[in-house]
C-alpha cells in the first residue's frame, strides 16, 4: 500500500489532517476498512500505467466522518518512464451527492403528486359524467311528463276558444289565443329537449347515405324550409357520406331551418349548399345571406339553449345547433361556422366520405 508523500491545503480542508500529521503515513489511513480492497485495485491499475478518472467512492476524515469523494489518480513517472508514485486528487462531492439526492427526492415527490392528481381528475370526471347523466335523465323525465298536462292545457284552451270565444269578447279571446300560442312554443321546446336527450341514448349505425337525396327530402318534408325552396340552390352533385340517416335528417333540418329563418325582415332567403372533399371526409357547407353572427358569439352557438342577437325577433329554442353538434359528433364528425354580421353565415358539417376519392384521370397512352 502506498504512502502519502505530499499533502496540500485542499486535502487538509477535506480530510482535516495537516501535512505534518499525514505525510509518510499509509494512504489506507483515509480509506474506510470495508473499502480497503479498492486501494489495491487502484494501485494495480496505476502499475499498468492507467489513469483513474473521477472514481466516486467514500473516504474517511480525521474525525471519522465518511465523505463522498470523486478521485482522479494519475501515475507519476521518472525520466526513464518508471512509475515512482501517483498524484491523487480528491474532490469532496458530499454537497453534489446531497443535491442529487434532493433532486431525486423532489422528482419522486412530483411523480407521486402527479399520480395523485391524475387519480383525482379521473375520479372527478367520472363523478361529473355520472351527475351529467343523472341530470339528462332528470330533464328527460321532466320533459316527458310535462307533455300530457301541456297537451290538456292546449286542447282545453282550444276548445274554450272555439266554443266560447265569442262570449269572451275580443280581449278575452286575445288572451286565450296567447295562451294557446305559448302552449305551442312550450310544446316545441319540450320536443326539442327530448330529441336532444334521445341523441345521447339511441343506438346508431353508420351507412353510406346519399346526401343529395336526404337534402331534397328535408326540403320537401319541413314546411318552414319548403316555403323557402325557391331560395335554396344546391351545387350538384353532393358527395355521399357515412351517416345515420335519421340523425343526418335532424341535423340538416336544423341547419337549413336556421338558414332560411335568420334573414332580415322582408328579405327572401338565399341559401346555397355544396360539398367539398377533405381527404377521407366530406364537408357539407350551408351558406346563407342572412343576418350573420358576431364573432365573439360564434363559439357558444352550439351549446344547449344558447340564442344570440335579439332572441325576441326570431322564434326558436336554442336547441337546434346543440342537436347538430351532438348528432354530428355521434356520427364521428365535426361542425363549424364562419360568419360576418349583416352579410351571412356558412355552417358546415364534416363526416366520413362514403366513397373512395375519384382518382384524377391518368393521361391515356397507348
Ligand atoms: P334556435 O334557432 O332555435 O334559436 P339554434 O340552436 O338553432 O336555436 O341556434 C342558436 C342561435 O344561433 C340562434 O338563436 C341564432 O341566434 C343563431 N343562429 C343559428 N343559425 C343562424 C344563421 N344561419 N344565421 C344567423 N344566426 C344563426
Amino acid at each position: 500500500m502506498g504512502r502519502i508523500i505530499a499533502w496540500n491545503k485542499g486535502a487538509e480542508s477535506i480530510f482535516g489532517y495537516s501535512a505534518e500529521e499525514v505525510v509518510g503515513r499509509p494512504i489506507s489511513l483515509l480509506v474506510p476498512p470495508a473499502r480497503l480492497s479498492e486501494e489495491s485495485d487502484i494501485l494495480e491499475r496505476l502499475r499498468k500505467g492507467d489513469r483513474v478518472d473521477r472514481f466516486e467512492t467514500v473516504r474517511m476524515a480525521k474525525d471519522g466522518r465518511m465523505i463522498d469523494v470523486s478521485l482522479t489518480i494519475s501515475p507519476i513517472k521518472d525520466a526513464e518512464g518508471t512509475i515512482v508514485g501517483a498524484s491523487k486528487i480528491a474532490r469532496d462531492i458530499t454537497q453534489q451527492k446531497k443535491s442529487d439526492q434532493m433532486v431525486r427526492q423532489a422528482q419522486e415527490e412530483l411523480r407521486l403528486y402527479a399520480e395523485e392528481l391524475e387519480k383525482k381528475v379521473l375520479e372527478r370526471t367520472a363523478r361529473l359524467q355520472e351527475s351529467l347523466a343523472e341530470l339528462e335523465a332528470f330533464s328527460y323525465t321532466i320533459s316527458h311528463d310535462l307533455r300530457a298536462p301541456l297537451r290538456a292545457i292546449q286542447g282545453l284552451a282550444q276548445v274554450v276558444l272555439e266554443d266560447y270565444g265569442e262570449k269572451l269578447g275580443p280581449h278575452g279571446g286575445d288572451l286565450l289565443s296567447r295562451i294557446v300560442e305559448s302552449g305551442n312554443r312550450l310544446h316545441k321546446l319540450i320536443e326539442a329537449v327530448l330529441s336532444y336527450s334521445r341523441l345521447g341514448r339511441d343506438q346508431i349505425e353508420l351507412k353510406p347515405v346519399l346526401l343529395e337525396k336526404i337534402v331534397a327530402q328535408v326540403i320537401e318534408e319541413y314546411p318552414n324550409i319548403k316555403e323557402a325552396k325557391a331560395g335554396i340552390k344546391i351545387d350538384s352533385p353532393l358527395l355521399p357520406v357515412r351517416a345515420h340517416e335519421p340523425l343526418l335528417v335532424q341535423c340538416l333540418s336544423n341547419l337549413l331551418g336556421n338558414a332560411v329563418k335568420f334573414v332580415a325582415p322582408g328579405t327572401a332567403p338565399d341559401v346555397r349548399l355544396w360539398t367539398e372533399r377533405k381527404s377521407a371526409e366530406v364537408r357539407l357547407w350551408v351558406e346563407d345571406h342572412g343576418i350573420g353572427i358576431a364573432p365573439d358569439e360564434q363559439r357558444k352557438l352550439f351549446t344547449l339553449f344558447s340564442r344570440v342577437g335579439d332572441p325576441r325577433q326570431y322564434e326558436g329554442s336554442g336547441v337546434g345547433l346543440a342537436i347538430v353538434q351532438r348528432g354530428v359528433s355521434r356520427m364521428g364528425g365535426t361542425v363549424g361556422v364562419e360568419s360576418e354580421m349583416g352579410k351571412g353565415s356558412r355552417f358546415w358539417i364534416q363526416l366520413a366520405a362514403a366513397e373512395e376519392p375519384t382518382p384524377s384521370r391518368a393521361s391515356a397512352t397507348g
